[in-house]
């Protein structure tokens, strides 16, 4: 029976994964002759039915990241008391938790 995510654990990988597209779209930004434009960004809120963009200057978005803030339409928010980075964190360690578990059920216990 393969592992089943909660809702909470669905959108932790959400952020984390948008998180992750918002750094690229930043390295794009930056690789690109566009550089003082305004750029849109994926909202971080981790919601299942959100797929609101953000725009941001590249400045703007490198101070959200610099506090460790996240991306986030107008009115979204993060679940109360979480920080991104949290999240991100968190993510990473459902994933090895998940590996793990995967590992067991395939080869049975050591
Ligand atoms: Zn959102």
């Amino acid at each position: 029976m393969p592992h089943q995510w909660s809702d909470e654990d669905k959108r932790t990988f959400k952020t984390a994964a948008l998180a992750e597209v918002n750094s690229h779209i930043l390295e794009a930004a930056q690789e690109s002759s566009a550089v003082t434009g305004d750029w849109e960004f994926f909202c971080e809120c981790g919601q299942p039915d959100c797929r609101e963009l953000v725009t941001l200057s590249l400045p703007e978005y490198a101070s959200l990241r610099e506090r460790g803030e996240p991306v986030l339409a107008p009115s979204h928010r993060l679940p109360p008391g979480t920080r991104l980075p949290m999240l991100i964190d968190a993510a990473q360690e459902l994933l090895v938790q998940a590996k793990r578990r995967a590992r067991q059920t395939h080869t049975g216990p050591a």
